[in-house]
């Protein structure tokens, strides 16, 4: 009597453990699925994935997207032009300077001055508005319409012209 009853148990637990091993399977199939689908995902984000110029935080969103934030934008954008701006400032500033000496030693068209003096006063020769080269083959330097011809022994020739712009 008790041997069809155990067969008829160990089948069933036969079964059992079949079906434990194909749920078994099947769970870890879905977890291998789902990993791979996560790791692709991560992957194609690290590599899409820009950086913030301005605060160089990964950028979410939109791929055309350049900077994180309109915040980060605009102060990226006032310090590239604020250089630039600076830059531009600092030299009209030493041309302006420039010019105001050589007005100041300029009475009336032309004046005779030295290097040192003009040193003194600030002057910055580095920098000129143009410089003109005369047909006997002299350059004087402007600064707007005053200009300077270097002579002999730190002596310098100035002058004022009327029409200041060279074609
Ligand atoms: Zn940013």
């Amino acid at each position: 009597m008790w041997r069809p009853v155990c067969r008829i148990r160990l089948v069933s637990i036969y079964i059992r453990i079949l079906l434990f091993v194909s749920v078994c399977n099947r769970v870890k199939n879905y977890i291998f699925v789902v990993e791979n689908r996560y790791r692709t995902k991560q992957l194609t984000k690290k590599c899409f994935m820009k950086e913030c110029p301005e605060c160089r935080e990964q950028i979410k969103g939109r791929s055309d997207k350049k900077f994180c934030s309109d915040l980060c934008r605009n102060s990226f954008n006032n310090k590239l032009n604020s250089d630039t701006t600076n830059h531009v400032r600092n030299i009209n500033n030493i041309l302006r300077k420039n010019r105001r000496i050589l007005e100041d030693f300029i009475p009336e068209q032309t004046a005779k001055s030295t290097k040192t003096k003009l040193t003194q006063k600030g002057f910055n020769f580095q920098y000129y508005t143009n410089a003109y080269t005369t047909k006997k083959g002299v350059t004087y330097f402007f600064c707007y319409e005053y200009g300077y011809l270097p002579l002999e022994n730190d002596f310098y020739f100035l002058v004022k012209r009327k029409e200041y712009t060279e074609q």
